[in-house]
């Protein structure tokens, strides 16, 4: 299928789902897209989100694209250059509310505006603003990952670590990604993993 892209106007289009479900992925490759097709990306991250590398976005399977990072949304408003023609953006979980204005001001200016996050936090709960930003946008994509307990496809973050706080920065090793049945919202041990070798099969 040929994806349509309207040409004189802006959007908004949101990839959510769990941990692991590869929505940086989903986000790199469209951004990826666009430079091929010439056009002018910026891409950003929160600040808070250090878990790799401040000066990109980074996938849990290696995939790279560079980015900036901010502390509050509307530092992106500001550093949106003239000639910048689609504007990605990782991790809103981190970024509250105040994206949605930032996200609504960039695609009435005509930008194409790609959003990736959290639909949900640990305990299963809608988790803003990505409900906000689903609302709004004229492209959803849910990504699933694969439950690692029981293989089936997850749309749980099961939590791994004690803590009260909404999201665990730092989070490998924090979470796993869970299906309905096997999640629960209080932190459970890690679920012994395989070794994976996907050069041998
Ligand atoms: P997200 O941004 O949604 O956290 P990423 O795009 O960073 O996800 O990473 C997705 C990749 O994570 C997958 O392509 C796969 O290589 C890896 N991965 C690790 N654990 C799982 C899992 N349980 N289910 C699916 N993919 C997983
Ligand atoms: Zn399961």
């Amino acid at each position: 299928m040929i994806a349509q892209f309207a040409q004189d106007t802006g959007w908004i289009e949101v990839i959510c789902g769990s941990m692991y479900s590869g929505k940086t992925e989903e986000l790199i490759r469209r951004l990826k897209r666009a430079l091929y097709g010439q056009q002018r990306v910026q891409v950003f991250k929160p600040q808070i989100d250090n878990r790799y590398d401040e000066l990109a976005v980074v996938s849990h399977s290696q995939l790279k694209i560079s980015a900036t990072s901010v502390q509050h949304a509307l530092q992106i408003l500001q550093a949106v250059e003239a000639d910048t023609k689609v504007v990605g953006i990782d991790e809103v979980q981190f970024f509250g509310m105040e994206l949605v204005s930032v996200v609504q001001v960039l695609a009435s200016r005509g930008l194409r505006v790609i959003c990736a996050g959290l639909d949900q936090d640990y305990q299963g709960k809608p988790f803003e603003p990505m409900p906000h930003l689903l609302a709004i946008a004229e492209l959803i994509t849910k990504e699933l990952a694969i439950c690692v307990v029981c293989g089936n496809p997850a749309n749980r973050s099961q939590r791994l670590t004690h803590s009260e706080e909404r999201v665990v920065v730092g989070a490998a090793g924090a979470y796993e990604a869970r299906c309905r049945k096997c999640h629960v919202a209080t932190p459970v041990a890690a679920t012994p993993g395989q070794e994976i070798d996907l050069f041998n099969h």
